[in-house]
């Protein structure tokens, strides 16, 4: 992989016309050994946010050693980059022979559910394979109410009541048996934690029987653009919430507890941004090739303002308007569908034209994994970058939240 200082050099140097994804390695590695100092337990990546192989290679260098995986493709991604990494099957609603492959050809010992009928079918390939109930945690899901930009307590979980006599069948076959929650993700105030803090508390103190662990789940904040025209709340540093979170599980009475997390976003945002093309500026939205259906959806469906940095085209003699004046622009992606356009402008220097670059940073969550084929566009083509995102200044681009504090 070419490797550059910033950005900037490599859009400069490559001209690229199609999509560059800018990895940054030393920044995951950074971002990974915060979050790990910060939580106070293991800390199992949660692949889905990005499982490109240079990613979780990464993560192995920067000692995690626990992977929190859904699918067979991720268990193979996981196995691939480490052999001896542990990995959390957390996925409530599994196939059958997805658990019976999770079992017995990658030795998964962990799993998460939130229904009797997973109890079963998990319960038939143990005998199948003669394994011992004792040997694997189950770790029952609870449902949780909060306001994460995701929210994903809809889909899955156990309601108290029904979480308790779960925890209850699971412990009389022999399962060694855990709770675990996920309050969704972009999760930028410590109370959904502690809402679900509470429920788990009331579901450990009515079910009576030892519990092996509790998996709080991902959700944890990264760091996106502020956009000036709305007046949002600003994010508190993530050392914060995380000193409020270690509080609510001391006051909980968790700490004594194994404790688990599965970070995606905080993890990996930083890690990556994209250099995108202006394929046609008219008036003030810009046509781009990237969008929706390739890296950019997470910001669609999240309604997140990505911080940008223009890159101007040096060949561009002639340009109209104020480079002093940043305006927003609204963004319209590399596909022929309709729906096709940013949920939120970017804030850009007025002089921005066709052929200019973009360079949109923090896009290292959920923007490689949900990429489609649609319209036959699928950027793939990477460079190293060595500054981070926001080690090149601010200038020119929609400023980081962190900054506009
Ligand atoms: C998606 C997911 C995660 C990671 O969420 P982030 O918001 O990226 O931290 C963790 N755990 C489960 C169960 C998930 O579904």
């Amino acid at each position: 992989m070419q490797r550059f200082d910033t950005g900037t050099d490599a859009a400069l140097a490559l001209r690229p016309d199609h999509p560059l994804y800018c990895f940054r390695p030393e920044v995951l590695k950074q971002d990974a050994a915060r979050f790990m100092k910060l939580f106070p337990g293991e800390t199992a990546y949660a692949v889905k946010t990005n499982g490109e192989p240079m990613v979780l290679k990464t993560l192995v260098e920067a000692r995690v050693k626990i992977f929190d995986v859904a699918s067979p493709g991720e268990f193979e991604a996981v196995r691939a980059a480490s052999p001896d990494a542990e990995m959390l099957y957390m996925h409530p609603v599994k196939a059958q022979s997805d658990i019976r492959l999770a079992l017995e050809t990658y030795g998964i010992r962990v799993m998460s559910l939130d229904h009797e009928d997973e109890i079963a079918k998990v319960l038939r390939i143990v005998r199948a394979l003669d394994l011992d109930p004792g040997s694997i945690s189950i770790y029952v899901r609870l449902q949780t109410k909060g306001h994460a930009m995701y929210e994903l307590s809809k889909k899955f979980g156990a309601a108290p009541g029904h979480a308790v006599e779960l925890v209850q069948r699971l412990h009389r076959i022999g399962f060694k048996v855990g709770l675990c929650f996920h309050v969704g993700s972009q999760v930028e105030e410590a109370e959904s934690y502690e809402q679900a803090l509470k429920s788990a508390d009331w579901v450990r103190n009515r079910a009576g029987v030892p519990l092996v662990g509790l998996d709080v789940g991902g959700g944890f904040p990264a760091v996106y653009g502020h956009d000036p025209n709305r007046k949002a709340k600003p994010m508190p540093p993530l050392e914060d919430l995380m000193a409020e979170l270690r509080s609510n599980i001391t006051e909980w009475a968790f700490d004594d507890m194994p404790l688990v997390a599965e970070p995606g976003r905080v993890v990996v945002a930083r890690a990556f941004s994209l250099i995108v093309r202006v394929l046609l500026r008219k008036g003030r939205r810009l046509y781009i090739n990237d969008g929706i259906w390739a890296s950019l959806s997470d910001s669609w469906t999240g309604k997140i303002t990505l911080p940008a940095r223009f890159i101007p085209d040096p060949a561009r003699r002639i340009r109209k308007g104020k480079a002093e004046n940043v305006v927003p622009f609204k963004v319209c992606g590399a596909t022929c569908d309709s729906v096709d356009i940013l949920s939120r402008p970017f804030w850009l220097p007025e002089t921005v034209d066709t052929g200019d670059w973009i360079e949109i940073g923090h896009i290292g969550a959920y923007s490689l994994s949900l990429r489609t084929r649609f319209n036959g566009f699928y950027p793939d083509d990477f460079v190293e970058v060595t500054t981070p995102f926001d080690g090149e200044g601010a200038d020119g681009f929609a400023s980081l939240e962190t900054m506009a504090n």
